[in-house]
């Protein structure tokens, strides 16, 4: 076989279909994107490309940049925006939607999984409000680089494929340019979505809706009879989105936004805008300057998302008793408990349960959070440490001021280790597989973002590459993986994007 063959397919033969948009206009606005002006090629990643099964070196043609600038259809099929509601900080929002996101349409590649192409900062739609249907290309490359590095770390996202960026100004706190984000998922449906209808009265919409999530994303529920089924829809998207906020506590990565218009149906990482990750450990780490009381701080995270769950049962509420709901929302507590312990035994190496691990886990992050201890940095240092060396020598206890605490607690871990059965064999190798070494820190954003700015995307670049791998040292890249220097650690990052 060729090699060419072998790369995958030229844009023409990319078969788009309608998608969402199949559902009509109740659901959707038809809009075509409002042209960049002067577009160029800001980033490109060959792995969602293969993904949608197109050729990486399409990339470098006109028509694709024209595609993802939002200055060119794809073939026949019209391009929409969604309307969704949302509880934003707590307070219901009847009418929002794809304010600036414009979906191209649904792509089905050879092996049959589809995936939607939506354009972010395409310009107006119907569901704008007041805002200019633009993104920055602060906020894009932040899009980008942080759904990559949450899907290395193994953690269900919305993925980028390419950024486009033109020099039109954009008006925020200060004057940006204007980029637009070409990102990919099955399904960017949201518990706002349902929300819509339901609190408008519009039941047959809210079944409609449920249905379509059901037929294309959970289509093993076809078996299970109504009602009951709409209950089992329920009960899997609660128990994704136990498993999603597991995975955020277990790599200190805070959403900042999590309304329900952000949540996706399908427990995907959804709509980034003021997220981070957690450098000095902070249990109530908020990342969005804007969120004054703290309602999406890291460690409200859990409960944050089973209020948003609770939000979408009452949004079905016309299809799932209240009873039933109340009876299925019982799951998001023991599914995000087992989920995080699980991610959490393996960050430090241990293989059994044993009933006394959750405690043991709290008390380090406590340990963690009075050392003001970096958090990736320090799991990392924790594989180092050997059960048999005396504690005044170990390699973690340079993390501490305070030795005592961390004596004291790592004496209850080298226990723990050392009741394990198989005893404490190849448990350095094992952490440093789920423990990454380089996370997306603000300060690296910002200084690939920075260069961006300046028309350079080579740091961008090598940024990316990092974060493709982010549990193997790579040589020359040992400042991607320390905590910021002094000075750069406050980057604020507000929401407007
Ligand atoms: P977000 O905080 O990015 O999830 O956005 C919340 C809502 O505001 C969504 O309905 C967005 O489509 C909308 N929105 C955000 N920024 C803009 C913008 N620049 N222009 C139009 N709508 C926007
Ligand atoms: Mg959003």
């Amino acid at each position: 076989m060729s090699s060419v063959a072998s790369l995958g397919r030229p844009l023409e033969s990319l078969r788009l279909g309608p998608g969402y948009s199949a559902l009509g206009e109740r659901f959707i606005e038809l809009r075509d994107p409002s042209p960049l002006p002067d577009p160029y090629l800001i980033a490109f990643n060959p792995e969602v490309a293969a993904l949608l099964d197109f050729d990486p070196r399409e990339a470098q043609r006109p028509e694709f940049l024209r595609l993802v600038a939002g200055n060119a259809r794809f073939g026949p099929i019209p391009s929409f925006a969604a309307v969704y509601a949302g509880h934003q900080f707590g307070s219901f929002v009847p009418q929002l939607g794809d304010g600036r996101a414009i979906t191209l349409g649904e792509i089905e590649n050879g092996a049959g999984a589809r995936y939607e192409w939506q354009l972010k900062g395409a310009g107006m739609t119907a569901f704008s409000r007041f805002g200019d249907g633009r993104a920055v290309l602060r906020s894009t490359i932040r899009e980008y680089l942080a759904s990559e590095a949450l899907h290395h770390l193994g953690i269900p996202t919305t993925r980028a494929l390419a950024i486009a960026g033109s020099d039109e100004p954009v008006y925020r706190e200060s004057v940006e340019t204007a980029a637009v984000l070409s990102r990919v998922a099955p399904s960017h449906v949201r518990f706002g979505s349902f929300e819509f209808f339901h609190y408008r009265g519009r039941f047959a919409e809210v079944k409609e809706l449920a249905d379509y999530t059901i037929t294309r994303f959970y289509p093993e529920l076809l078996d299970v009879p109504e009602p009951e089924r709409y209950a089992t829809l329920l009960r899997e998207i609660v128990e994704r989105t136990a498993q999603l906020v597991a995975r955020w506590q277990a790599v200190g990565f805070a959403h900042g936004v999590l309304n329900t218009d952000n949540m996706s149906v399908l427990g995907l990482t959804l709509d980034y805008g003021p997220y981070g990750f957690i450098e000095t450990y902070d249990a109530h780490f908020v990342c969005n300057h804007s969120d004054d009381a703290g309602r999406y701080a890291f460690d409200r995270q859990p409960g944050i998302a089973l209020w948003n769950c609770r939000a979408l049962a009452a949004a079905l509420e016309s299809l799932v008793s209240k009873e039933r709901a109340d009876e299925v929302l019982t799951a998001y507590e023991p599914a995000y408990r087992d989920a995080y312990l699980t991610l959490m035994r393996g960050k430090l190496g241990l293989r059994e349960v044993r009933d006394a691990d959750a405690a043991l886990i709290e008390d380090l992050f406590d340990v963690m959070e009075a050392a003001h201890a970096d958090f990736s940095t320090f799991f990392r240092a924790l594989s180092q440490l050997s059960v048999t060396s005396t504690p005044y020598d170990d390699v973690v206890a340079n993390f501490f001021q305070n030795r005592a605490q961390w004596y004291e607690w790592q004496q209850r871990y080298r226990e723990r280790l050392a009741a394990e059965s198989a005893g404490d064999v190849a448990r350095g190798p094992a952490m440093l597989r789920v423990n990454p070494l380089y996370v997306l820190r603000n300060h690296l954003a910002q200084a690939a973002i920075e260069a961006a700015q300046l028309r350079d995307y080579s740091e961008l670049e090598r940024l990316h590459a990092v974060l493709r791998a982010p549990f193997d040292e790579q040589p020359g890249c040992e400042r991607y993986a320390s905590a910021p220097p002094i000075g750069t650690a406050a980057i604020e990052v507000s929401c407007s994007s």
